[in-house]
């Protein structure tokens, strides 16, 4: 939903490649952090970042989850990098049907980096305090623009079961579980 124009905080982590070491002291990080409860368990499959690593030429390409994709789309991208082509989507964000990359391994629910959003806030984000070879760093910037509508992680984890299983289904468990509540 549009709404008024307003100032509005654009977090940006700045990723230089060349200074990655492939450590995946950001992967495991990130799924500490989001383990319920926070810290209890680690395991690079929940990150929301991965690292994509090219073991001949000692390459490695962290990327961030972002938005989830209800369908496969059919244009994919295919990158060449230093002579080296990488397999399809290979550095694509998003968690769609056609990979497991960015999915909870679990439940299939979809992951997307959410800036390590807390209360209080975090001065960095986690993925970008752990990276001590400073392939990641953090700025914001403030900008006017319009107001969106958040969408919860939990609406867009409902609407992947749906998707999947079919609303029916989802409130048929819905009224079973709030009937043993
Ligand atoms: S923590 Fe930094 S150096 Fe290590 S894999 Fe992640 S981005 Fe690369
Ligand atoms: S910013 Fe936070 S949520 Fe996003 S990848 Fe880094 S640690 Fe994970």
């Amino acid at each position: 939903m549009k709404g008024e124009k307003k100032k509005r905080i654009i977090k940006i982590i700045k990723i230089d490649v060349d200074k990655c070491t492939g450590c995946r002291a950001c992967e495991l990080i990130c799924s500490a952090f989001h383990a319920a409860p926070r810290y209890s368990s680690n395991n690079p499959a929940r990150s929301r970042i991965r690292v994509i690593h090219e073991p001949l030429r000692d390459i490695y390409i962290p990327v961030y989850a972002g938005d989830y994709a209800a369908a496969e789309c059919t244009a994919r991208d295919k990158y060449t990098i230093d002579g080296k082509e990488y397999e399809e989507c290979a550095f694509c964000r998003a968690s769609c049907p056609s990979r497991e990359i960015f999915k909870e391994p679990d439940s299939g629910l979809p992951l997307k980096c959410d800036m390590c959003e807390s209360d209080p806030p975090l001065i960095e984000p986690m993925c970008v305090q752990w990276c001590l070879d400073d392939a990641l760093t953090y700025e914001e910037r403030e900008e006017e623009g319009e107001e969106e509508e958040k969408i919860e992680e939990i609406e867009i984890g409902l609407e992947s079961l749906a998707n999947k299983h079919g609303w029916q289904k989802i409130m048929d468990i819905v009224a079973r579980m709030s009937k043993k509540g």
